[in-house]
């Protein structure tokens, strides 16, 4: 895990990112889709650095997706530093979040809060 890399403006995990041994994250303006990202686009409009930090409960561009919403979300709550710390302890325990191209484990979910325990805990 490439923790320094955070995560991006929309959720994503940037420092699990299968992409980020070449992409720099998501103000390095690498992600294929940075140009047409509208979390991105919001987000520098109202001067923030994350979906995260905004006060809306938004499902807007890849919020509209659960991982990067649910990921928001716990940072939301929780902060970054505890979200990060989780995906690192979730590692170590074999949790994979790029399994098959942009797919793994923290994809299958249809509740945002059993994704959050699962982030909390590695269990499901
Ligand atoms: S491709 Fe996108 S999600 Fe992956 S490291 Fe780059 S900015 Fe982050
Ligand atoms: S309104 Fe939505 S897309 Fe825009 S910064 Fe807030 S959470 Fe992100």
């Amino acid at each position: 895990m490439k923790r320094e890399l955070g995560i991006a403006r929309c959720g994503l995990a940037c420092c699990l990112c299968a992409e980020n041994a070449e992409c720099g994250g998501c103000d390095s303006d690498n992600c294929p889709d940075s140009a047409i990202c509208e979390n991105k686009a919001c987000s520098i409009e109202k001067g923030i650095s994350h979906c995260y930090v905004c006060e809306k409960d938004c499902k807007k561009g890849l919020l509209n997706k659960i991982k990067p919403y649910g990921f928001t979300l716990f940072a939301k709550r929780y902060g970054l530093d505890r979200l990060l710390d989780c995906l690192e302890k979730n590692e170590e325990r074999g949790i994979v979040y790029h399994r098959e191209g942009i797919i793994g484990d923290y994809d299958d979910f249809d509740d945002v809060e059993k994704l959050i325990e699962f982030i909390k805990t590695g269990k499901r």
